[in-house]
């Protein structure tokens, strides 16, 4: 058997015999004659059956779209006339002399020849498998693998080791709702699934690992919207003996260098950067979109910081709580007022938002890698020296431990997908979202459990709240 060719590859085998592997595509049959468009991951080629081999003929003529099939055949030039000159293969055609069928296919729920964002969600994410393996969502998901794997390069050279963090865990504030897995050994008791590896990351500083990055997953059970999904993925970033400026150099050079080489034009560079207060009376938001009608059309990204926000606001029972992160350090200035906790409103924080095209497209801090400036901004969260010992005892007695400055940032890897696709909805640069109801793609949770694996959790459901 001849080795299989890629259908990107077949121009340099004009006139040689080849065999390719793929999806039909499309089947047309004009009785003497059977036409197939046929694609694997590289791209598309036209076959065709010509008369004579009746064998071959009659499995032609069985094959319908989406079978997955091999063909052996001589890659012809095609006649000027019938050159397509928009498609890829339009000048070269395979003369089908063997046809193999490796897979049949049942007839596909929806047609994916063209965009299926129309298509009715529940029905796209149910088959999702066949949804994927529409043009844009080849794109979309191809171009996620790219970016990530370009900002991966970037920090490798950078000297970053990558580290996982766990995912049965304890919950960590990110101002989000957690989701809990109850354990066996320890009836009654529960993990959360990490919101962010924040503590993690920062415990890995204090480990002396200086440089980390991870393409992370996040969990949390947030109201699901079109750009926010119960999971995310984020390049997550800590650096040690750095400085607000030193991070945020860093991630700059990296997504200038990653979106550039993917072919995409920036804006402005340096990002501009614009502090939260003047953002406020300019957009009237902490987000907005530099670009003009022209830009958008164009597809450039318009990239900027917003800095100096304020580190605390007010709940609606009136105390105070962190507008970002916890863990953050006020700007060196504020450093006083945070410790006496005076002019609280006023104190700002070193976190820095990075925006793209009107959205957060991450957000990052330097930390209080001190034991004390952690403790003055819970107590100032109204945390008793008690219950801030409960929730972050474990960080205070690291950082006892000789910890360095340090600070990172995390990126959103869907809402840069969906400002370089161009995309508004999450669920076109995932590859198994869920459904608005919180349903899973293609499989089916969450559902309920069997009465053993309860009783094994030490678990009873409240009959009174089943749906
Ligand atoms: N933990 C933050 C987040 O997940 C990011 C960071 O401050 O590094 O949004």
């Amino acid at each position: 058997m001849t080795d299989r060719i890629l259908i990107g590859e077949l121009r340099q085998h004009i006139g040689k015999t080849v065999s390719i592997s793929g999806w039909v595509d499309v089947r047309r049959d004009q009785g003497k004659l059977v036409f197939f468009d046929v694609r694997d991951r590289t791209g598309y080629v036209q076959g065709v059956v010509l008369p004579g081999n009746e064998e071959l003929m009659a499995i032609a003529k069985e094959v319908r779209s989406e079978f997955v099939v091999r063909m052996e055949g001589i890659i012809n030039k095609r006649p000027e006339k019938n050159v397509q000159a928009d498609r890829i293969n339009g000048n070269i055609e395979l003369e089908i002399k063997a046809l193999t069928v490796l897979s049949s296919s049942d007839t596909i729920p929806f047609e994916i020849g063209s965009d299926t964002s129309g298509i009715d969600e529940n029905a796209r994410l149910r088959y999702r498998y066949i949804d994927l393996r529409s043009a844009r969502m080849q794109k979309n998901i191809r171009m996620r693998s790219e970016f990530v794997q370009r900002c991966r390069e970037f920090l490798f050279n950078k000297s970053f080791t990558e580290i996982e963090t766990p995912l049965l865990t304890e919950s960590t504030p990110e101002g989000s709702r957690d989701f809990v897995v109850p354990s066996r050994l320890n009836p009654g008791k529960f993990y959360a699934l990490p919101q962010s590896p924040q503590q993690y990351k920062q415990l890995l500083m204090t480990a002396g690992f200086e440089r980390y990055f991870q393409t992370a997953r996040a969990i949390r059970d947030e109201d699901l919207r079109a750009d926010r999904g119960f999971e995310h993925t984020q390049i997550d970033i800590e650096m040690s003996f750095v400085e607000r400026d030193d991070v945020m150099a860093m991630v700059e050079h990296m997504i200038t260098e990653t979106v550039e080489a993917m072919g995409f034009t920036i804006k402005d560079k340096p990002f501009p950067r614009i502090s939260y207060k003047e953002s406020m009376e300019k957009y009237g938001a902490d987000k907005f979109d530099l670009r003009t009608e022209e830009e958008k059309e164009k597809g450039i990204l318009a990239y900027a910081w917003v800095i100096d926000f304020p580190f605390f606001e007010k709940t609606e029972e009136e105390k105070w709580t962190f507008t970002h992160n916890p863990f953050s350090m006020p700007i060196p200035e504020h450093v006083e007022k945070l410790m006496t906790g005076e002019d609280i409103g006023d104190i700002l924080t070193t976190q820095y938002d990075l925006i793209c095209n009107g959205y957060e497209s991450g957000g990052g801090s330097i930390r209080a890698h001190r034991p004390e400036i952690l403790e003055a901004t819970y107590k100032v969260m109204g945390y008793s020296s008690e219950e801030t010992e409960a929730s972050i005892g474990h960080m205070l007695q690291a950082f006892k431990y000789g910890t360095p400055p340090h600070g990172g940032i995390a990126l959103g890897v869907e809402r840069n997908l969906m400002n370089l696709t161009g995309e508004t909805y999450l669920r076109e640069v995932q590859a198994f979202p869920m459904t608005r109801g919180g349903q899973t793609a293609v499989m089916n949770a969450p559902k309920p459990l069997a009465e053993k694996q309860l009783k094994e959790l030490g678990i009873s459901i409240d009959k009174k709240n089943e749906k």
